[in-house]
């Protein structure tokens, strides 16, 4: 057996969902939308199956596809991507992280992982053979500094893992902390994982910028993105992963050897998707801001602290100011089993000094669910404060 997994858990998201079936609680740990998505893109889908092709497709994924993803990231990112070089299409954001670090780590080398940090980075690493040397962001403001690079890095680096926006908190990296990690990536010649699946769920109006568009970042970064977040259907499992063609050629020998390639009926949709027009963008934009305000204020009157942050469909619930003397993991256990609501600890994104007094609720609802799980955290607000 291998150790890696041998000490896993299993994940967090797996776990609070399977609490949430048991306690016959609204779901609001791991992340997924209550709504059908959109249905043009699933019939697109249906079709496909039904009247296209469905045998193998091409190992990088279908031309269309990455024609459409090439033409989406210049049109909303001001990227110049070309789609037969620079792309590959991979089952799911997950998929292209492993290929990615497959691919660009070997076994004694060491990679950075930016805490809190996405589930799945550590393990494929570990399994990678590579150590992950991890760093955290620190609360209220949580920014990535060059001295908490600095302290991470070693002669055996080769790569960091950045996810911006970033799950579980929502922020995004700034134009500072993005030249940061430029001049750190440069000056170390390392390789950036830059996960950008949340890049279309954010509010306000801010912008998201890819690592990949950075001057002297072009040759080292891999940008990976996830229809499943794009379209509000997390169950599709299609991604892509997008670099300098000398990088993608590795990814892509990665990805061959593990999924080869990713179901056709749903690269076509996806192709039709990113093509959708502003305002799709928007209108998803506008219905997930409504929803993280209505959690949000709800959670407040009930005497919640709340972080409502920019991007992703999280908020945060901040127990200590909320006078809450309970960890995250208590909490959430608490709130499951007695209250009805499933939420994720945010210390679950930690493998070293936990960061334990936030819980971390998916906003993606409807209004209805939302306000019952308002109505039932105001209840445990009552019992646990
Ligand atoms: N990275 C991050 C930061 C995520 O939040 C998720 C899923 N929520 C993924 C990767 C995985 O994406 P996919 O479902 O496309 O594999
Ligand atoms: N990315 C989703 C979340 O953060 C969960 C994905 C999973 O269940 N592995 O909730």
């Amino acid at each position: 057996m291998n150790p890696v997994y041998a000490s896993l858990p299993t994940t967090i998201f797996e776990e609070m969902s399977g609490l949430a079936r048991a306690h016959d609680a609204i779901n609001l740990g791991q992340g997924f939308p209550d709504a059908a998505g959109p249905e043009d893109v699933r019939r697109k889908a249906a079709e496909a199956s039904v009247d296209g092709y469905n045998q193998y497709p091409p190992m990088r994924g279908l031309p269309e596809l990455r024609e459409a993803i090439a033409a989406h990231y210049g049109a909303h990112q001001g990227l110049a991507i070309d789609p037969d070089t620079q792309v590959c299409v991979t089952s799911g954001a997950t998929e292209a992280l492993a290929a990615s670090i497959l691919a660009v780590l070997s076994p004694g080398d060491e990679a950075i992982v930016i805490q809190p940090a996405y589930d799945a980075y550590a393990p494929l690493i570990r399994r990678a053979g590579a150590t992950p040397r991890f760093v955290s962001l620190a609360p209220p403001d949580w920014k990535l500094t060059r001295e908490t690079l600095e302290s991470a890095v070693t002669a055996k680096t080769r790569a960091i893992v950045v996810n911006t926006p970033l799950n579980p908190l929502g922020t995004m990296m700034g134009e500072e902390e993005l030249k940061v990690l430029a001049e750190f990536c440069i000056a170390h010649d390392l390789i950036a994982i830059s996960d950008e699946v949340w890049e279309h769920v954010r509010f306000g109006g801010a912008a998201h910028r890819s690592p990949l568009d950075l001057p002297g970042m072009a040759g080292r970064t891999i940008k990976i993105g996830s229809a499943g977040k794009v379209f509000s259907l997390t169950g599709w499992k299609t991604g892509w992963a997008i670099a300098a063609p000398a990088l993608i050629d590795m990814v892509a020998k990665a990805h061959q050897f593990l999924t080869f390639t990713t179901p056709p009926n749903l690269q076509t949709a996806v192709a039709y998707g990113l093509g959708k027009d502003d305002d799709y963008f928007a209108e998803m934009r506008a219905g997930y801001q409504r929803a993280r305000d209505r959690l949000a204020f709800g959670l407040e009157a009930a005497g919640y602290a709340v972080l409502a942050p920019p991007a992703t469909y999280f908020l945060s619930i901040d127990l200590a100011a909320s006078g809450i003397a309970l960890d995250d993991r208590n909490f959430c256990r608490r709130i499951v089993e007695e209250h009805g609501v499933a939420a994720i600890p945010v210390s679950a994104f930690y493998e070293e000094e936990p960061v334990s007094h936030l819980a971390r609720l998916c906003f993606a609802k409807a209004n209805a669910v939302l306000d019952v799980a308002i109505e039932r955290l105001a209840g445990a607000r009552k019992a646990l404060g």
